[in-house]
């Protein structure tokens, strides 16, 4: 990422062909020209917005209102709904993740009835947006993961409070594979295994020097990567973390 790859010794390379995961949150790629804003008014709270998400760039969370003491002047939240009345609820953008690609804006159900053509979420331009949103995003970062045994993961609101651990793929803006790999992270945590042939999964999936697997709290989560970008199509590599062996490199030239 700083450019100095070429300065790197090979001595300095893992033998065994891992490398650090949770790294495509250092990228910041900063490529949208728009990015969705959120209307806590109009907002109903159905996690739909975040469950499209190709990037894991708009993210939730319920949580007590006493964490607000520090927040940034411009965090927005709303009082929960339903099982969550007691806490309040945020709908954060990491705009120097997301991507521009418009999916959320696209799927939010709720429609804002005193102004036509407007949604729970809109895209506005970037720029005069990303200093203030970057530092709510890292605001929001900090706020803890609600209780996971306390959700109901069948459901696609309470599926989106779980933290994912696949995020800021680069993957193309509007993917519609990623949504499914987030998904299943959010679902299985470390528990997943990912088994793919080389193609776009295996690509977005570790597109060194950066890969958007991450782990949790406790350092646990899914795969590192697939083993060889010469893996024929038809045969499947399996990747899981923490790995117990190396892959044995496939060389079909
Ligand atoms: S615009 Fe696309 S990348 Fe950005 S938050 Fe919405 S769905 Fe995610
Ligand atoms: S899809 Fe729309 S209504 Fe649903 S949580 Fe996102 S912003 Fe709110």
């Amino acid at each position: 990422m700083a450019q100095n790859g070429d300065q790197v010794p090979v001595s300095d390379m893992p033998a065994d062909g891992t490398w650090p995961t949770g790294t495509t949150q250092w990228e910041k790629r900063n490529i949208a020209l728009e990015i969705p804003v959120w209307d806590p008014e109009v907002c109903i709270q159905c996690g739909l917005c975040n469950l499209v998400c190709p990037h894991a760039a708009i993210r939730m969370k319920y949580f007590d209102k006493k964490l607000l003491e520090n927040a940034p002047e411009t965090f927005k939240t709303a009082q929960g709904k339903g099982k969550f009345k007691d806490y309040v609820f945020a709908n954060q953008v990491a705009p120097e993740d997301c991507t521009g690609c418009g999916a959320c804006v696209h799927t939010c159900p709720a429609k804002n009835k005193e102004v036509q053509g407007r949604k729970a979420i809109n895209m506005e331009p970037q720029p005069p947006l990303r200093e203030a949103e970057a530092e709510n995003y890292r605001f929001f970062l900090d706020i803890p993961e609600f209780d996971r045994t306390e959700l109901n993961p069948a459901t696609v609101k309470e599926s989106q409070l779980l933290r994912p651990l696949f995020e800021y793929s680069g993957a193309c803006a509007g993917c519609g594979e990623t949504p499914y790999v987030k998904l299943l992270t959010q679902l299985y945590g470390d528990r997943a295994v990912i088994a793919n042939a080389t193609g776009c999964s295996s690509i977005y999936g570790g597109n060194l020097p950066t890969t958007p697997y991450t782990k949790d709290l406790s350092g646990r989560g899914p795969p590192g990567t697939t083993a060889s970008l010469r893996t024929p199509p038809s045969s499947a590599t399996v990747s899981g973390s923490p790995r117990t062996s190396t892959p044995k490199p496939q060389l079909n030239c």
